[in-house]
């Protein structure tokens, strides 16, 4: 095999499709965010930033950036290995209390990411739950789908969010199956919330175990940011949550929290937590503070909805077309993979306004779009001149403006 070309033909492949990634260098500077400044070979330019995850400014917050600095000046950097060899420090056992006590579980096990805490999670469960069938939303994230996928198990996709074909593929399984149904609070691309009562009822019903992904509801939804099951308050109903201290909590890592078994059982059994060297223990206690005054910022949380609205309503003026939801997740549709390329360099270069295309494979082909966040540090006057922008490069580009609320073209996940 001619192994050069293959590579070669490979990314040849994708560059023709305009599915090829580039990396704007965009360096978030803590005292001017959401101005960061970007580096693009020897030249500087100063941008706003409009897509990050790092929704309560935690990652930046003065009391944050003092205790990773003390930990780190106490422990050290590294974190010294895997937990199964010397990877436990006392901020480890800390803030699995934290976390457990955050979704109101006995406890809770961290991961280097909730990437490896869903794959690693799901896999296990379905290696070792014999002839498991899992039921899992058509709109999952890749990293439950790995898990899934690589365990070669049964699996009955449902429609995103329909409890009735969740209820019509639950209804052919043999009662005596075990059973999984997994899904999200809220979807990442559409910023739409699952109907997590009904899928609970249905998983009393077949008896089915619940495993809900909360990465992008934890911090901003549900009392003190305890996300949205909390909210429902169904946490006691789901069997495991799966959650990130990446985003809201703006540090890294994952996380699952459950009973006081299971927990056990994935310490024990899940390979992706055995076999990886656990967390530094500056980034695990600035995670506890950051939880700590994410409990606290009910303020920062009613500004975010607040602001978010007020971006729908601007886009519905000037007819954007986007996805309807309540949710501090705005998906501008525009459903062509090198307009939607186009729109982000022009928006860059022209306006300084960085929000980075979003296109297969972390949306199905035809649906691509920009998600727009904002974080309580953009204010009134960045709002307007980042719809003011928008509209200039929809017209220079002639993209489509839609009177009526959006939707994606497909909804099917086609990474499966
Ligand atoms: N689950 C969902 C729904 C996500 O969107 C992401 C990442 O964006 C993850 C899990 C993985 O989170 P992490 O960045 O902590 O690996």
């Amino acid at each position: 095999m001619n192994y050069e070309k293959f590579f070669s033909d490979e990314l040849k492949s994708l560059k023709s499709q305009g599915l090829y990634r580039k990396f704007r260098e965009i360096n978030r500077t803590r005292s001017t965010f959401p101005k960061a400044t970007e580096r693009d070979g020897d030249s500087k330019r100063q941008v706003e930033v409009w897509c990050s995850n790092d929704y309560l400014n935690l990652s930046q917050h003065p009391a944050i950036v003092n205790e990773t600095i003390k930990v780190t000046q106490e422990l050290g950097t590294g974190s010294g290995g895997t937990r199964n060899i010397s990877g436990t420090s006392s901020y480890h056992a800390d803030l699995e209390r934290t976390l457990a006590e955050l979704h109101k579980k006995d406890s809770a096990l961290i991961f280097p990411s909730a990437y490896t805490a869903n794959q690693s999670t799901l896999w296990t469960l379905c290696k070792k739950l014999e002839g498991i069938e899992i039921y899992s939303d058509e709109l999952n994230h890749a990293s439950m789908i790995q898990g899934i996928k690589n365990a070669n198990v049964k699996v009955h996709i449902f429609r995103h969010n329909d409890t009735e074909h969740l209820e019509e593929l639950l209804k052919t399984s043999n009662a005596n199956t075990p059973k999984m149904i997994v899904f999200e609070s809220l979807y990442s691309m559409e910023g739409l919330r699952s109907p997590i009562e009904k899928i609970i009822w249905l998983a009393e019903k077949y008896n089915a175990l619940t495993y809900l992904d909360e990465v992008h509801s934890v911090g901003l939804y549900g009392p003190e940011g305890r996300g949205i099951a909390s909210e429902a308050r169904v946490s006691d109903k789901i069997d495991i949550i799966n959650g990130t201290l990446s985003k809201s909590f703006g540090q890294l890592g994952g996380y699952v929290a459950a009973n006081a078994d299971i927990i056990d059982f994935i310490r024990s059994f899940a390979p992706g937590f055995i076999f990886t060297s656990s967390v530094n223990p500056s980034i695990v206690a600035s995670s506890i503070k950051a939880i700590k005054l994410a409990k606290k910022a009910d303020h920062l949380r009613r500004e975010i909805k607040f602001n978010s609205d007020q971006i729908r309503s601007g886009l519905r003026n000037l007819n954007i077309p986007f996805i309807e939801n309540d949710s501090h997740i705005i998906p501008i549709l525009i459903k062509d993979p090198v307009l939607c390329k186009d729109a982000a360099n022009l928006l860059v270069e022209k306006h300084g306004i960085y929000i980075q295309p979003v296109f297969f494979p972390t949306v199905p082909k035809g649906d691509e779009r920009f998600r727009v966040t904002i974080t309580p540090k953009h204010q009134a006057e960045d709002i307007t001149r980042f719809l003011s922008s928008l509209n200039q490069v929809w017209d220079k580009l002639s993209l489509r403006r839609e009177a009526t609320a959006s939707t994606p073209d497909s909804q099917v996940s086609k990474i499966y």
